[in-house]
């Protein structure tokens, strides 16, 4: 038997409206399907979307707008998607989870058009979605039938959400590591292609940004230049995910640390900012640990100094203690996920210890 898993069947990165209009109309008279539900927000996407819905109509036999109010469970569970044979998600990493999770519970297939790259939900069966205040949820859900990427879009998002996307993919690298640490110390059943397909993306990306800072360039050259890879890193991370069956190949102790801080304080920067910030810390307490060597952290650290993710705790914009606090109580956010915060004592004046420690390895202010 081997392992059957669901590969998208586009992976198209265009470069206007007309082309990711003309791209949509021929998958959906390929696919069949006749009743389309578009899933959006109302910013800054609406010039997307109209054009899709001005190009699509004479294609379809019926098309719905609908717009995400709030991006939670219960707004899922009150849309009425059972006439549609598809569901469009258009926008933010939001739109996109709350389209993936809407087509998994009308059982039907999505379709992913992000319009920023934050995070590795772009193409992935997991949605992260808010079930609460503060609370969030990741829904197990199906992987998209299609990854359409409108880049002259992403190339005009925000430079923090790029940077969040960047984020969340070397998190993979520390997502691995605990992955592994679980398999040896409670069994856990660690798929070997989702490991390989999950680090090959983040190394990617880590080795386009080495090459870059070698090559002394920008970081805006950087991000211009790289655009693509990180796209298609996401992309991988969501297959990596898909063979996993969990999220595991992509979220670990750093993943809890961010959670966590969402939790108790609500977000301080965009997901993937946090889970890198995250991801210094989990990869330190390795070095400690003797379970990795320094250097790993430093590279991260040199890396994450060069594109702007933040390395210390006023650019995370958040208070030692608060930190602290957040890492407590980060086991607390997802039970069940063992990580390297299991290994080490969880009170206030260890993880201080090991924070003080880390912020003078690195030899910055605090
Ligand atoms: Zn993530």
């Amino acid at each position: 038997m081997h392992n059957q898993i669901d590969i998208p069947y586009k992976l198209k990165l265009l470069n206007s409206n007309s082309e990711v209009a003309n791209e949509l109309i021929s998958f959906i008279e390929e696919q069949e399907f006749r009743n389309v539900a578009f899933i959006t927000s109302k910013t800054p996407n609406h010039l997307l979307t109209n054009s899709l819905e001005v190009a699509i109509f004479d294609h379809v036999d019926k098309l719905k707008t609908f717009q995400v109010v709030s991006p939670s469970i219960s707004f899922v569970n009150q849309l009425q998607l059972s006439e549609f044979d598809v569901v469009v998600g258009i926008g933010g990493g939001k739109v996109i989870d709350t389209a993936k999770y809407a087509g998994f519970v009308n059982e039907i297939p999505c379709i992913s058009i992000p319009t920023a790259i934050s995070n590795d939900g772009i193409c992935s069966p997991i949605a992260v979605l808010k079930e609460k205040e503060n609370k969030y949820k990741s829904m197990g859900a199906e992987i998209p039938i299609a990854l359409i990427v409108p880049m002259h879009l992403i190339e005009k998002s925000s430079e923090d959400g790029i940077l969040s996307g960047i984020g969340d993919i070397i998190s993979n690298l520390s997502a691995i590591e605990d992955w592994e640490l679980s398999k040896k110390e409670t069994d856990e059943y660690v798929d070997d292609y989702a490991v390989m397909i999950s680090k090959t993306a983040a190394l990617t990306v880590l080795l386009e940004i080495k090459n870059s800072m070698l090559l002394k360039k920008t970081k805006d050259n950087f991000l211009k230049d790289n655009l693509k890879i990180i796209v298609e890193s996401l992309a991988l991370s969501g297959i990596a995910m898909e063979i996993a069956g969990t999220s595991r190949p992509a979220s670990g102790g750093e993943h809890l640390i961010s959670h966590s801080i969402d939790e108790l304080f609500g977000a301080v920067k965009p997901h993937g900012i946090q889970v890198a910030f995250g991801s210094l810390i989990t990869t330190f307490i390795r070095a400690e640990l003797g379970m990795a060597s320094y250097s790993a952290f430093e590279e991260m650290k040199a890396a994450f100094s060069y594109i702007g993710l933040p390395v210390t705790l006023s650019q995370l914009g958040i208070s030692k203690q608060k930190l602290i606090e957040a890492i407590l109580h980060a086991p607390n956010s997802r039970p069940g996920k063992y990580t390297i915060l299991n290994k080490i004592k969880l009170d206030e004046k260890n993880i201080d210890d090991i924070l003080t420690k880390m912020f003078a390895y690195a030899g910055a202010k605090v």
